[in-house]
């Protein structure tokens, strides 16, 4: 359930109903996942039971539902048909009967339905062609409206209050990464985002390995640490990187922050409405070039963010869509040295009528937490 008004979710259905007659799409099919919250509001959990949403071209979209968890959506009734099966019933004769209803033969799937769900909708409908439901959604989900926007900005601003809390009350001497993960878990819970969804520490030469899983290493004085977490509040992420040090840093170190900082900067100025993805992403690698670490700047630059925690659009390299007022990307470049370190520094930021916010607003200097 969610707190984002019945009214928006009707308005979502109307646009993805327009944008279906423009990409000649006849009919939708929306398992458990992302998506499926997105229009209805509800996070349903993927099982051997299928849960689908079907949206046609026209008219009234229709939920097939196993009947036990059929309660479960009691709030869609009236605003969708509720097709409750029973144990014993096929829900894929359901989908197939609602296509042929509709008419057509071109059906899309969410990206993350499972393949046997999949795979027995095309045996079940021979002749028509199945695409991905991300041509409809992907766009529109990229765009936050402002009920979104203020969910995004609240995850984000308790993700900066826990650390803000972690850099006043921890010192990484002596911690293993592991230690360091629960206790922003237990600062996060304190700050009102109880799902953690993920907790990247790489401490050391660990932090040049980007998504380095944590483990129990023991960070020793000087250490360079990589904590990229993010946490999901109304079903919305959060998506944060500092790298603190545990103790005076060299200065090799020292230098290569101040680059990441400054190609973090960089890209933040590239985004705002109209500039190209792959431009976000020069911007930053720019500077990392210049200063003679190209090759140590493994990733692209940012992703979106929203409801999962990556998402259209992505900021790479080849990308050359447009950056739209309501999008929200992440702006995280890094340097990475085998053997060495790591170092990222990434907000999240929401692009706006003629620039972009930051929404982690905790500052971004080098902290020594020693
Ligand atoms: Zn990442
Ligand atoms: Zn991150
Ligand atoms: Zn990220």
């Amino acid at each position: 359930m969610t707190s984002i008004d019945t009214a928006i979710f009707e308005q979502r259905l109307t646009r993805v109903q327009e944008r279906m007659a423009a990409v000649g799409i006849d009919l939708l099919v929306i398992g458990p996942s992302a998506d499926f919250r997105y229009l209805t509001g509800h996070a349903a959990h993927t099982s051997e039971r299928l849960t689908a949403l079907l949206i046609p071209q026209h008219g009234e979209s229709r939920l097939v539902v196993p009947r036990l968890e059929a309660p479960l959506y009691a709030d869609l009734d009236g605003r969708l048909a509720i097709d409750a099966w029973d144990e014993t019933d096929d829900p894929i004769a359901r989908i197939a009967a609602t296509a042929s209803v509709v008419g057509g033969a071109t059906l899309a799937v969410n990206d993350d339905l499972w393949s046997g769900f999949l795979l027995r909708i095309q045996a079940a409908l021979p002749g028509h062609v199945t695409r991905s439901a991300s041509v409809v959604l992907a766009p529109l989900r990229a765009v936050k409206d402002a009920a979104e926007l203020t969910l995004l900005r609240e995850a984000s601003r308790r993700t900066d209050a826990a650390w803000e809390e972690f850099c006043f009350t921890t010192r990484l001497p002596g911690m293993t990464e592991r230690g360091v993960a629960d206790r922003l878990r237990a600062l996060m819970a304190a700050h009102g985002i109880p799902e953690v969804a993920f907790c990247i520490v790489g401490s050391g030469p660990n932090g040049a390995s980007p998504h380095h899983l944590t483990g129990n290493r023991v960070i020793e004085r000087g250490d360079p640490v990589v904590i990229d977490f993010g946490g999901v509040y109304e079903g919305y992420y959060s998506d944060i990187t500092r790298t603190p040090v545990a103790g005076e840093p060299e200065p090799a170190f020292v230098g290569a922050y101040e680059t990441v900082l400054r190609a973090q900067q960089a890209a933040f100025e590239a985004i705002r409405p109209g500039t190209p993805c792959q431009e976000v992403d020069r911007a930053a690698r720019r500077v990392i070039t210049a200063a003679g670490f190209g090759d140590a700047f493994l990733h692209r630059v940012g992703h979106g963010l929203g409801l999962t925690e990556h998402e259209s659009p992505y900021l790479v390299e080849g990308n050359t869509e447009p950056l739209r007022p309501g999008m929200v990307v992440s702006d995280e470049p890094g340097i990475y040295l085998a053997g060495c370190w790591g170092i990222r520094i990434e907000d999240s930021v929401a692009v706006t009528a003629d620039g972009a916010e930051r929404l982690n607003t905790v500052s971004r200097d080098l902290t020594v937490l020693g």
